[in-house]
């Protein structure tokens, strides 16, 4: 496995490889949530490149970053079992000018739910992930429906800058308790991680009135928020694949999101309905 720290030199071997690149891009400390992605682009493309970068411009002031945890000896290691073929690891001062071109993402879908509670935190992505796209020049980028709103922006970034990239959605992977798999977690202590069980309970219960006919937003979102209680929610919301907020739930293009705190914790889910 080969491991980058200078863009150029990865630009340049990514510019040796005849065949497909698949990319997957992360913060490192990985669990099983980015492994699914790197499995997929590892059955999928002729070569993986996986990126580990903990990108400050995504973040707001007073949100992780220095706490953000770190674990490149382990990261590298899964990276290496898993077939990954190159490992692509910056610096910040590598990867940002002082002063350069911003990217913004669009004014109503990248400031409502994550944007409205961190705003410009998405401004922040969609330029990283454009830099890494224009280093990786990957065949398929591979994002997880966790971050759903992300991958939203990115496949629409995609589109309206005709980048010529597939981006593959891959499915959200949880414990076996119904915890969906975050670096955040390690955070959690026992109790709060008792409590970081409501977000999936709550989106389990919505399924369960939809699947019972009970399609009005208000009604699902409502009993989220009962069961949320004990928790500092930050939204609950119910949108279309395309990001529209839904007042009643379309079955086959709905996405049923929730970001809550527990304790210093920031935790999202949804699910996809
Ligand atoms: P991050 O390191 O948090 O920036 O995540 C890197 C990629 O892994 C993003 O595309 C995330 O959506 C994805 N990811 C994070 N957690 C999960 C999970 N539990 N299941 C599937 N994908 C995930």
């Amino acid at each position: 496995m080969r491991k980058f720290s200078d863009p150029l030199d990865l630009a340049s071997y990514r510019k040796s490889l005849k065949n497909s690149v698949g990319f997957v891009p992360t913060m490192g400390a990985l669990h099983e949530g980015h492994i699914s992605l790197i499995k997929e682009s590892i059955k999928n493309s002729d070569n993986t490149i996986v990126s580990i970068f903990v990108n400050p411009t995504q973040f707001l002031q007073g949100e992780d970053l220095d706490a953000y945890p770190k674990k490149i000896e382990a990261d590298l290691k899964i990276c290496e079992l898993a077939g990954v073929d190159a490992v692509f690891l910056p610096n910040i001062d590598d990867m940002y000018e002082r002063d350069e071109l911003k990217i913004t993402a669009p004014n109503i879908k990248g400031f409502t739910l994550e944007g409205f509670n961190r705003p410009g935190h998405f401004d922040g992505v969609l330029q990283i992930v454009l830099k890494l796209f224009g280093i990786t020049k990957p065949t398929k980028a591979y994002f997880g429906k966790k971050d759903a709103q992300q991958l939203f922006l990115i496949q629409n970034m995609v589109k309206h800058l005709f980048l010529d990239i597939e981006i593959i959605s891959c499915e959200i992977i949880r414990q076996s308790d119904g915890l969906a798999l975050s670096s955040r977690n390690i955070y959690l202590s026992e109790d709060e991680r008792v409590k970081a069980l409501l977000l999936s309970t709550a989106l389990k219960l919505a399924t369960k009135m939809v699947i019972s006919q009970e399609l009005d937003s208000k009604k699902i979102k409502n009993k989220m928020q009962e069961v949320l209680k004990d928790t500092d929610i930050e939204y609950i919301e119910i949108v279309d694949r395309e990001f529209n907020l839904l007042q009643k739930v379309e079955i086959k293009n709905t996405i049923i999101l929730v970001a809550t705190f527990v304790g210093e914790t920031r935790l999202i889910d949804n699910i996809w309905i």
